[in-house]
């Protein structure tokens, strides 16, 4: 009989200061998400923990992000600036990122440790999108590059980021593209924001190959979605051997989300989620960290967190129920 496995929940209402006018990426995406691990953690019979979470420190960030850039971005948070169109900074929203990154870093950690099966970061502003010196995309911090360097402080080697957001992770390439130490995965809808992402871009010098990157045409759901992820990235990422798994999740991708025209459903997440987690299994990888990304639609992001967390845990635990979690 395996133990009871581990779920950690790492979030902060002061995430909620990030409050960026009349957008869709809003306070009230973290309970959502919130309620969709404890429902999860509960479905599968797992133990959930909500440790508290420490804000990153300056020079946790500075691994990735320049000092000037985060001075920068303090400054245009003090008056409250678009950066873009699309991406707001104010007075809480420094302090919110700071706290996404702590999250995830986190997350991560107690994942490769073995401390947790499952250990999801339920924060915002979300990261993918962020690279060294450019807050864009609703993204200001890096929060999963953030994470990675975490881990290479740590001692980690070979690292593998899962990225089944909607949209490309262009931050989070451009960050890796030259490092053979690092597989980045990434399905998402294309044509769409950022427009990067093509299976062209592969890696740069000596990481080339280490880039996986699958286009899904718009209308395309959960068949399309478990296929790419099976039939492709899976067998990808477990042929590299990581010896850490990070998942950007971002849940946009879901067909009741409004920024998108994909048609998964959280059972689609699910089965996504239990390849995930049968890699860490096979490779011996102590437990799954999460960071969330997109998703805007509240009743989408609690139902496919759910689904991610107990496809996870199926996952890790195996066919025959005999793995460790
Ligand atoms: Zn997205």
């Amino acid at each position: 009989m395996a133990d009871v496995p581990r779920v950690l929940l790492l979030t902060d209402p002061g995430m909620a200061r990030h409050l960026p006018p009349g957008h869709p990426e809003r306070p009230e995406r973290l309970d959502a998400a919130i309620g969709g691990v404890l429902e999860g953690a509960l479905a599968a019979g797992a133990l959930l923990e909500r440790p508290a979470v420490q804000a990153a420190e300056p020079e946790v960030l500075e691994r990735v992000h320049p000092a000037a850039h985060l001075a920068a971005l303090e400054e245009a948070g003090r008056a409250g600036t678009w950066i873009d169109p699309d991406t707001y900074v104010g007075p809480g929203s420094m302090d919110a990122a700071r706290l996404a990154a702590g999250a995830t870093v986190q997350a991560a950690l107690a994942a490769y440790q073995g401390r947790a099966a499952v250990a999801f970061a339920v924060v915002r502003p979300p990261g993918h999108h962020a690279a060294a010196r450019r807050a864009t995309g609703f993204c200001l911090l890096n929060n999963i590059a953030v994470a990675v360097m975490a881990l290479r402080a740590a001692g980690v080697g070979r690292i593998g980021i899962v990225d089944w957001d909607v949209h490309h992770g262009d931050g989070t390439q451009e960050l890796f593209d030259a490092d053979p130490q690092l597989v980045y995965a990434s399905t998402h809808q294309w044509p769409l924001y950022p427009g990067s992402g093509l299976p062209g871009e592969r890696g740069s010098d000596a990481a080339e190959g280490t880039m996986h990157n699958l286009l899904l045409p718009p209308g395309a759901g959960d068949e399309a979605f478990v296929a790419a992820w099976g039939e492709r990235l899976v067998p990808t990422l477990e042929d590299f051997a990581p010896e850490a798994l990070l998942v950007s999740a971002g849940y946009d991708a879901h067909r009741d989300d409004p920024l998108a025209n994909l048609l998964v459903t959280d059972a689609g997440f699910g089965a996504v989620a239990e390849m995930v987690g049968g890699i860490a299994r096979r490779l011996g990888i102590g437990g799954v960290a999460l960071t969330l990304e997109g998703g805007y639609d509240l009743a989408a992001i609690h139902g496919s967190v759910a689904a991610t967390v107990t496809g996870l845990l199926r996952g890790l635990r195996g066919p025959d129920g005999a793995g460790s979690a």
